[in-house]
């Protein structure tokens, strides 16, 4: 049973790559379900958490306050414990439902819950409580609630994330570093660029940038769009993935592009590994998931912007390890890929043979940010 939530698209991807994963590997010796306890096994006003998410991480400081203020162990435990009294019978009768034997969460606020209750189950039953994994989704600054020393296993993507989880408590024999979860399709045999834009209806022999701002599809998406317009015009052809930004598609889908860009506008994909590598190079905000997607897909970045707190690591880590560059102004992103694009094109192979040839588990930065991550504010 994996415990996920859509805060993002982030935690729902993992889920489905760990139940790919398992498929692959094992077919159908194990069923693996992913559940949304908080939205669909706990009372109003708990099972609003998307929704509460969505609102706050696109208010700066709301959201800061609300991080930061929950990131010591002395304020989220007892949080978390109080909130447990009022959820508790729900999610116990979710664990009922399920009877998994094995609990796996790749969400940060699905450890103590989950934990306490999977325990007081075990204790009224008289045996021992059913195992239980963190998979966490963070590439470098992680919140604090992600690390329950409670834990059987806790599987963290790089080294810095093995720190946050040394300082919190966790002991060496319980963590693995291991990457990131990543949907099985990015590493299976994929069809050539060629044939994949034949298939998604783009065109064969324009550079193509894919524009995305997470499940969420945040960012100034619109404004990119303008700006590669004004100066690329119909040099080049854009692929922006909205997510489930409806308000985004509905404005767009009624707009045209005087400069000539083409543009392929998709809501929620759930063929990204295709999308990816149909294109050229990316333009996202610092998710952890679409980076690592980006990688794999060996797609140089540009990384328009970040999710404060959690994804601010993920900047200097793209950019440290010479993976793609950070700039938020539409106008010169839309520079740079005309430079990647154009005369630029050897900085451009570069950092996409960088991007094939990565290996996250070994990265190297800045001992500078490593204390910054390491000490929860960056
Ligand atoms: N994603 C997807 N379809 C979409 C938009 C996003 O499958 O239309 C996936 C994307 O491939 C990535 C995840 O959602 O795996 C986004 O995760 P990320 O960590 O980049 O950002 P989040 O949305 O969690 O903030």
């Amino acid at each position: 049973m994996v415990l996920m939530s859509d805060t993002g698209g982030g935690h729902r991807a993992s889920a489905e790559a760990l139940q790919a994963g398992f498929e692959q590997l094992y077919g159908d010796e194990y069923q693996v379900d992913y559940v949304d306890i908080w939205s669909n096994h706990t009372p109003y006003p708990f099972n609003q958490l998307p929704k509460t998410y969505s609102f706050m991480v696109r208010n700066s400081l709301m959201w800061r306050i609300g991080y930061y203020g929950q990131q010591p162990r002395f304020i989220h435990v007892p949080t978390q414990t109080i909130s447990s009294l009022f959820v508790s019978k729900q999610v116990s009768a979710a664990f009922d439902k399920y009877q998994p034997d094995l609990v796996v969460s790749v969400h940060p606020l699905m450890q103590l819950v989950p934990l306490r209750v999977l325990r007081q189950q075990a204790r009224k039953g008289g045996r021992t409580p059913v195992p239980f994994a963190t998979v966490v989704t963070d590439l470098t600054t992680c919140h604090n609630t992600w690390f329950h020393p409670l834990v059987d296993r806790c599987f963290v993507p790089t080294e810095y994330c093995k720190r946050s989880a040394l300082k919190n408590g966790l002991k060496e024999d319980q963590i693995t570093v291991h990457g990131l979860p990543i949907r099985p399709a990015f590493s299976g045999k994929i069809a050539s660029k060629n044939s994949l834009r034949k298939k998604l209806g783009l065109d064969r022999h324009l550079p193509t940038a894919l524009l995305i701002g997470g499940g969420e599809g945040m960012g100034a998406i619109e404004q990119t769009l303008d700006a590669l317009d004004d100066r690329l015009g119909g040099a080049c052809q854009v692929v922006a993935i909205c997510g489930r930004n409806k308000a985004l598609i509905e404005r767009l889908q009624n707009r045209d592009f005087p400069g000539g860009l083409k543009v392929k506008l998709c809501g929620f994909v759930t063929n990204m590994a295709e999308w990816m590598s149909a294109c050229d190079a990316t333009i996202t905000k610092a998710g952890p998931g679409t980076i690592a997607e980006a990688l794999i897909c060996g797609l140089p970045l540009v990384l328009n912007g970040f999710i404060p707190c959690q994804e601010e690591g993920n900047v200097p880590f793209v950019v440290d390890n010479k993976l793609g560059r950070f700039e938020r102004k539409p106008e010169r992103i839309a520079r740079i890929l005309e430079g990647w694009f154009g005369d630029s094109r050897e900085e451009f192979l570069q950092i996409a043979e960088q991007a094939r040839k990565f290996e996250m588990c070994e990265e190297a930065l800045e001992p500078k940010f490593l204390e910054a991550a390491t000490a929860g504010c960056c």
